[in-house]
């Protein structure tokens, strides 16, 4: 396990925060608990000696052994002093024998008749006390003092008992973190350093690995990322090669034309002059082919790296599909093909680049005429709350619901010949599609077979245009 790990810091965290709870509470209660045990035992012993001064009234032996004798009954310990501070009576404190002066300054004290309190500690049995100490009268006139002490043993060995309760809970609660951080490497980290490898492997080029999916929290959706990303790219990858395939063979059918015809009329390979303008022909329309195909290409590729520049500004969609029929009107008679336009007056303009806009609908309605061999083309306008709707339906023969899907794609075609036969190049819906979007809108497309196609295009209502 690395030390800058997350699961290290984590656990280190985990360990701080159990400790930096722990040791305070430890030392919350202990000093709740001696403070209430000190109090408890404070009031006994203070109430205790105001009895046994109020009790004495003579300090002689017989009078004082009694006091002894009661005292052993008690539990308490006294110790009864002269107005010198000698002691003469003691119920059990070692350290202090009869006929042994006590501390002074207790004493003096007692004389002026104030009370005392202290821990005492008796270093021959080894015991600590809390004492109170009160002076005795006899008709007004001090004539010596007594302390009472009581064992506070009991209490230092209940804090002993927290202290080490405390310590036992921390050094619990270290392994309950260590345990904890094994539990989590386990948990987290593996997954993490597998997708380490994983996404190394990736980025070597080896677009087939997978992580395992594995939880279902934000590790796991990580993973489900991880693995979107490799398909992604493979499908990036496979385009690719795809694209540069196709573009090779887009170029190279046109040249081999281009060589083919050119050669039969450098070498007089043709019978009539009809069959030499037939050759003409063909190489004309190959060149026009050839360059309409590398002029789309360079046009997509810098839609696609946002390069294009767009001249947007309030455009009216009747307008612009009356000119694109201008254009197309004669292509569909030639083929017998009727075109209809609702031509509604109530269209509000959207904000978009005209020309653009041309090319889209020219490109959808030549597209219509492509491929469709009879019946009628229809160009609809219509008006949603905020937006407007384009729809180019024909009768043409249709797109298999695999291929839908697919469409936009760059030299997408459903039958691969097909739309050679046709003109077309397959970058066509590619690009309309770029400029939609490029527009702010958005592109669809309903399709049955042998029965017709609908693109349909919705773009945003120009907002200073809303009626
Ligand atoms: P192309 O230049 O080959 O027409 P497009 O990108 O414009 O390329 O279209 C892609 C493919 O979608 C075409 O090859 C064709 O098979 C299909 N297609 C496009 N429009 C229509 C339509 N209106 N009816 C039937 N098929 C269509």
């Amino acid at each position: 396990m690395k030390w800058h790990s997350i699961v290290v810091k984590l656990g280190a965290s985990i360990l701080l925060l159990v400790l930096a709870i722990l040791l305070p509470l430890g030392f919350i209660m202990n000093q709740i608990f001696s403070g209430f045990y000190f109090s408890k035992v404070q009031e006994q012993i203070d109430d205790l000696s105001s009895r046994y001064a109020e009790s004495i009234n003579t300090l002689d032996s017989q009078h004082l052994n009694m006091f002894e004798q009661l005292a052993t009954l008690t539990g308490q310990e006294i110790i009864i002093v002269n107005k010198e501070g000698v002691v003469v009576a003691n119920s059990g404190i070692p350290s202090l024998p009869k006929g042994e002066k006590i501390n002074s300054k207790e004493f003096d004290l007692l004389s002026i008749n104030k009370a005392t309190q202290k821990e005492y500690y008796d270093e021959i049995n080894n015991r600590r006390y809390l004492s109170v100490g009160k002076p005795i009268y006899t008709d007004r006139v001090i004539i010596g003092g007594i302390f009472v002490l009581a064992s506070i043993e009991d209490m230092y060995q209940s804090v002993d008992m927290i202290e080490k309760s405390v310590t036992l809970a921390g050094i619990g609660a270290i392994f309950l973190a260590l345990g904890f951080i094994f539990i989590l490497s386990r948990k987290l980290s593996n997954p993490l350093l597998e997708m380490e490898k994983a996404t190394r492997k990736i980025a070597k080029g080896d677009l087939n690995t997978r992580v395992s999916k594995g939880t279902k929290d934000e590790v796991g959706s990580l993973a489900v990322a991880i693995n979107d990303l490799a398909v992604e790219l493979q499908r990036y990858r496979s385009n690719r090669r795809e694209f540069f395939a196709n573009i090779s063979h887009e170029l190279r059918t046109p040249i081999t034309y281009l060589e083919g015809y050119a050669n039969a009329l450098e070498n007089n390979l043709y019978q009539s002059d009809e069959e030499k303008e037939q050759y003409l022909q063909i190489i004309q329309q190959e060149a026009s082919r050839l360059s309409k195909l590398v002029a789309d290409l360079f046009e997509l590729s810098k839609m696609e790296e946002g390069k294009i520049d767009l001249h947007f500004e309030s455009v009216d969609l009747v307008e612009v599909v009356e000119n694109a029929l201008l254009k197309t009107t004669i292509k569909a008679k030639e083929k017998g093909l009727q075109i209809d336009f609702n031509r509604l007056t109530n269209i509000p303009s959207i904000y978009a680049d005209g020309l653009r806009m041309e090319q889209i609908v020219l490109n959808l309605i030549e597209n219509s005429i492509r491929y469709t061999e009879k019946g009628t083309i229809s160009v609809k306008l219509s008006k949603e709350l905020n937006s407007i709707i384009l729809a180019v339906e024909d009768t043409g023969i249709g797109i298999p619901e695999e291929d839908v899907p697919f469409l936009f794609e760059r030299f997408y075609r459903v039958e691969k010949s097909r739309s050679r036969d046709f003109g077309g190049t397959g970058l066509g819906l590619a690009i309309v599609k770029q400029l939609v979007e490029l527009q702010g809108g958005a592109i669809t497309v309903k399709s049955k077979m042998r029965k017709g196609t609908c693109f349909e295009l919705t773009f945003p209502i120009n907002r200073g245009d809303v009626q």
